[in-house]
């Protein structure tokens, strides 16, 4: 039986900057690795001279992604084609095509559709707060947790597909240990933590109000060159001078791992898995 993981995200980057070790590990390891991406980016702040020989900064994006997904090893990569809804109160949140005007339940039958062609063992999506609170990553973690049940309601019709239960499903979680430590020492050095981030626009306060437990670490040492050729891919979002995610770069630099919410099964509290295949 051929394992299969399937990923779903937001924007060109969070592949790589959130999971990308996790991505490349069981890539390396002979699984399927899909990549489902809901925008193309449009709206991330792009230095002019990187938009040289494209069309616009999703076209940038969206090249910059199939680079990741190569050095990642990517099986296939899906875009949803929403368009990046942008930081909460931009005024891209109101663009008619925008992630966040999509209606969930559509949102949530498109991954559906996609589960049930993929038939995936495991699913990874972003934590009920989207990491750092950004809409994009909410929207996709709803649609992504609707789907699951969806895939599995054998009430629900999609392209003639029978239903399929995946067996596990995860959520990237931030450990908030490091971000606690962040939160006391910025003030220190005259850093605000709640204006966190390349654009200022990470509220870590908000994010530490929110816990979730981890229930599973992944340690990607043996793959940790593929990870960094892939953030280098993201070169428009800082990933070539590993200032992409500064939380998870930190981690990287200390321990390869990155860390996992178990949504299903329930987990009871002390579970610690070190596999995401683990009982498959
Ligand atoms: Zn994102």
């Amino acid at each position: 039986m051929r394992k299969r993981l399937l990923a779903a995200v937001a924007h060109p980057d969070d592949e790589t900057f959130g999971m990308g070790g996790t991505l490349a590990y069981y890539a390396s390891k002979g699984v399927d690795v899909y990549l489902i991406c809901a925008t193309k980016g449009e709206v991330g702040e792009v230095p002019p001279e990187k938009l040289q020989g494209f069309k616009s900064v999703g076209d940038l994006r969206e090249h910059e992604l199939c680079c990741a997904a190569k050095e990642l090893g990517l099986r296939k990569v899906v875009f949803l084609d929403y368009r990046d809804s942008g930081m909460p109160g931009s005024p891209e949140n109101h663009h008619p095509n925008s992630l966040m005007q999509a209606p969930e339940n559509e949102v949530a039958g498109k991954i559906a559709l996609l589960m049930r062609e993929i038939k995936p063992q495991v699913v990874i999506t972003f934590d009920p707060v989207g990491g750092y609170m950004h809409p994009d990553h909410i929207a996709v973690h709803k649609a992504t947790v609707a789907a699951f049940k969806l895939a599995a309601d054998s009430n629900y019709r999609t392209n003639g597909l029978p239903p399929f239960q995946i067996p596990k499903l995860f959520f990237h979680i931030f450990p908030r240990t490091f971000m606690k430590i962040l939160v006391k020492w910025m003030p220190l050095f005259g850093k605000d933590p709640r204006k966190f981030g390349k654009n200022g626009d990470i509220d870590l306060t908000a994010i530490l109000a929110e816990e979730f437990p981890i229930h599973a670490r992944i340690n990607y040492k043996d793959v940790a060159q593929k990870r960094e050729k892939a953030s280098a891919c993201h070169a428009s979002q800082g990933g070539d001078q590993q200032s992409g995610y500064f939380v998870t770069w930190i981690l990287r630099l200390i321990s390869s791992t990155e860390f996992f919410m178990r949504a299903y099964p329930p987990a009871h509290k002390n579970l610690r898995e070190k596999d995401l295949f683990k009982g498959i």
